[in-house]
């Protein structure tokens, strides 16, 4: 693996640059939030943030995307074209909790048996810069009791660490090693940043002070899908959504058409199992009538079903949904309280 050092001070010169070949998608600050934008010229990325708001998996998952346009005659529908193929372009400042996302939201839309192209597409064509968590995280971060780290390099091309003066930057993935070539000269890296590389992930993880027993409930759930520990959570539930709109794991989706006279099109568009309309059947049957049952559903699937299917719990760990729930559920409560049972 090639490791650079990039000084601090040359960083929003190499992205400019960057930004000029192709788009270049970075945290930027919008009001109290940090979003990801297109840096337009003049614009600096932010890289001392804990975390941006959205996850950024709506760059392969958009949160509406055109699947398909058609036009209807009397005889016959005819295919009218796509919206066009991805562009190539840098995702950067990711957080590793959601490059890791990536590799889980590849488990579903990159199958052996199941391909998606729409996501695919995108996501092979877009590098991802990541940048490790060395300032403190939110409280409510609790990577590394789901698998993660706040150094991992997992779904990153390329990982940044800031070193003080420099960034360590490690091109992990051929389409990081790519990039590199259009980064200019830059110094190796010796082993001595490789040491306080270590250092710093060690003082990382333990400023990770959320834990939950992430790993342990599997068993509980695999026997008690009927348990009165289900009535307890949902109570106070506004089926608003915004735990699974913010998760950088969570999938769900709709597909409808829109017909204006003969033009139509194919959208998919997010949607989420805490809606009572998600599981609605034709015939008026919901399989999930209660807000009991969609958030047993929420939390069996990540920490039960996905882990029968891929062998991962569904949960990075980026405390989204534990900061922006209107009515303070919190998924590392419940996953301890399931724990104690
Ligand atoms: S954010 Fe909170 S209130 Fe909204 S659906 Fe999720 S758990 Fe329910
Ligand atoms: S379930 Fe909550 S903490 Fe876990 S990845 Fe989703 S938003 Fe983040």
């Amino acid at each position: 693996m090639e490791k650079r050092l990039i000084k601090k001070d040359a960083l929003n010169g190499i992205i400019s640059k960057l930004s000029g070949e192709m788009p270049v998608y970075a945290p930027v600050k919008d009001e109290d939030n940090v979003l990801f934008k297109v840096l337009e010229e003049g614009m600096e990325p932010l890289v001392a943030y804990s975390n941006t708001r959205n996850a950024p998996k709506n760059f392969f998952f958009p949160q509406t995307e055109t699947m398909m346009r058609y036009m209807r005659t009397e005889r016959e529908i005819k295919l009218s074209g796509e919206d066009g193929e991805a562009r190539e372009a840098i995702l950067f400042g990711v957080r590793p909790c959601d490059a890791r996302s990536f590799i889980l939201l590849d488990k579903v839309f990159d199958q052996e048996k199941y391909k998606d192209p729409y996501y695919i597409d995108k996501r092979e064509k877009t590098i991802i810069v990541s940048l490790a968590c060395v300032q403190p995280p939110y409280s409510t971060c609790f990577c590394t009791s789901v698998g993660g780290h706040p150094m991992s390099e997992e779904g990153a091309d390329v990982l940044l660490t800031d070193m003080g003066d420099n960034y360590l930057a490690e091109f992990i993935t051929p389409k990081g090693e790519k990039l590199l070539e259009r980064m200019g000269d830059l110094p190796a890296a010796d082993g001595s940043a490789d040491e306080k590389k270590k250092e710093l992930s060690e003082s990382a993880e333990k400023e990770i002070k959320s834990h939950i027993p992430g790993k342990e409930i599997k068993p509980w759930l695999d026997d008690n899908f009927e348990h009165p520990f289900w009535d307890t959570i949902h109570q106070s539930c506004l089926a608003c959504g915004t735990c699974t709109y913010l998760c950088p794991t969570c999938h769900c989706f709709d597909i409808s058409d829109e017909v204006k006279g003969s033009d139509g099109k194919r959208i998919r568009t997010w949607d989420s199992c805490m809606y009572w309309l998600f599981t609605q059947e034709t015939s008026g049957h919901n399989p999930r009538p209660s807000q009991k049952q969609r958030w047993r559903q929420r939390l069996m699937h990540k920490f039960k079903y996905f882990v029968d299917n891929f062998d991962e719990i569904a949960c990075v760990g980026c405390g989204r949904c534990v900061r922006y729930c209107p009515v303070n559920i919190d998924i590392r409560k419940i996953v301890t309280d399931i724990s104690k049972l």
